[in-house]
């Protein structure tokens, strides 16, 4: 089915575009094509396919019906060329490092990344000679300091996890413009619905679709979007050229799905890649709701003395608002941080909420709470925390969909409960 392009806004096309009946049995819902393989009726057909002489799939790991019409609609919310899934966040980020960089090659980042990312970046890649360079995230001129031959990709997320701080994408972008360098955007924590980093210069957008994509904490998954904006015939990425002869703007979507991800294998699974489908068709009204409600919770705990400091980039005094409200059209997401007295405050805070689920995960339909640096920040070094914005006495929430005032209740009592 092909993709409505009209002056339609995205709510509705995320609705219109998301499965045509089936013309053979009339199924109006998406199917799970739960299957390894594709049988043929005969070798030369088979041969065909595997030549790349006739459409077809041939076996899950490489393309799946279910998986291809998930990454359709993400190309689409992300007004891609086309996008590659896998198998989650973390694998979708690590294919497209692994399609961009070799041994002796580096990565420029921001220093407010994820903690996985940061882990990826500085414990796994170095050990196959891919090295990375982190600057200040939020100081354009920092990349453009330290780009050199050997940089093959800038990498930033859109708002840093759990920094929350707000880099400037269209400055980043300008920088990795002029030197020819990709410009890979991280848009887990704000979705398509509050930024297309796309019209902000970025040329591969990553989402951990585990999160706001999926929105009921049922299923890991990732997905690499390409925007059709970088020329893959670039001097940077000789690797490329090759595949830019035989497959054009599709040059690198056909490097991912026939030659990294195939061997690499962090497809995702069918399932999930259902279960992420159905997630999207939900998300623009999810969005909506999941920043009110945290603009509601953020402006309760930033008044309340009992809290030493709240960080939403919805505030008036948080340090990127500005470039939020322009970046993201006035809304600002789900996650806020706060800080308590100490780590013990914390986590009495923390066990006293009722509400809030305290897992290890953001972007769920429920409220989510955690304390970074005793979980998922806890193998950072001291440095590290401190640049990705973690100390001991800090709470990350990421703000559900239920109603805001439960939850200030919610919050009221477990401050209260605290000494
Ligand atoms: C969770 C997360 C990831 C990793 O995604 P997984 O699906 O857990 O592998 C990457 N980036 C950001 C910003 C995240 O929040």
């Amino acid at each position: 089915m092909s993709l409505k392009t009209s002056s339609e806004n995205l709510e509705t096309q995320i609705i219109q575009n998301a499965h045509a009946p089936d013309p053979a049995s009339g199924t109006a819902a998406s199917s799970l094509d739960q299957n390894t393989a594709y049988a043929y009726e005969s070798a030369e057909a088979l041969e065909d396919v595997f030549a790349g002489r006739a459409p077809g799939y041939v076996y899950s790991r490489i393309g799946n019906p279910t998986v291809a019409s998930f990454e359709r609609r993400m190309a689409q919310l992300e007004d891609g060329l086309g996008a590659v899934a896998c198998a989650s966040g973390m694998a979708a980020i690590s294919t497209a490092v692994m399609a961009l960089a070799g041994a002796g090659d580096e990565i420029i980042a921001g220093n407010s990344l994820f903690g996985g990312t940061w882990s990826l970046f500085t414990q796994t890649l170095p050990r196959f000679g891919i090295t990375t360079r982190f600057v200040e995230s939020t100081d354009p001129d920092a990349y453009r300091r330290i780009v050199t031959d050997r940089t093959r990709l800038i990498f930033v997320e859109t708002i840093g996890n759990p920094k929350l701080d707000v880099p400037d994408l269209a400055a980043i972008a300008t920088v990795a413009r002029r030197h020819g360098v990709v410009m890979v955007v991280d848009n887990t924590v704000t979705t398509p619905l509050l930024c297309r980093p796309k019209s902000l210069g970025a040329d591969l957008v990553i989402h951990s679709a585990s999160k706001f994509i999926n929105g009921h904490g049922n299923a890991i998954g990732g997905v690499i979007v390409d925007c059709g904006i970088f020329d893959w015939s670039a001097s940077r990425y000789p690797h490329l050229h090759d595949w830019h002869k035989r497959a054009g703007d599709q040059a690198l979507l056909a490097y991912l799905r026939n030659l990294i991800r195939r061997d690499l294998g962090g497809c995702l699974a069918p399932f999930n890649a259902f279960l992420l489908g159905m997630g999207i068709e939900s998300l623009a009204v999810r969005m909506d709701r999941h920043c009110v409600n945290a603009d509601r919770v953020a402006r309760f705990l930033a008044a309340d003395p009992r809290v030493c400091e709240v960080r939403y980039p919805g505030l008036e005094n948080h340090l990127g608002h500005r470039m939020a409200q322009r970046q993201f059209g006035g809304r600002y997401g789900a996650l806020i941080t706060l800080r308590l007295k100490d780590k013990e405050q914390c986590f009495r805070f923390i066990n006293g909420l009722k509400l809030a689920r305290n897992l290890a995960n953001l972007g769920d339909a429920g409220t989510l709470v955690i304390h970074p640096a005793s979980t998922f920040c806890r193998d950072l070094p001291e440095t590290a925390r401190r640049a990705v914005g973690v100390s001991d006495d800090l709470v990350r929430l990421s703000i559900g969909l239920e109603h805001p005032d439960d939850l200030i209740t919610d919050l009221n009592q477990a401050l209260e409960g605290m000494t």
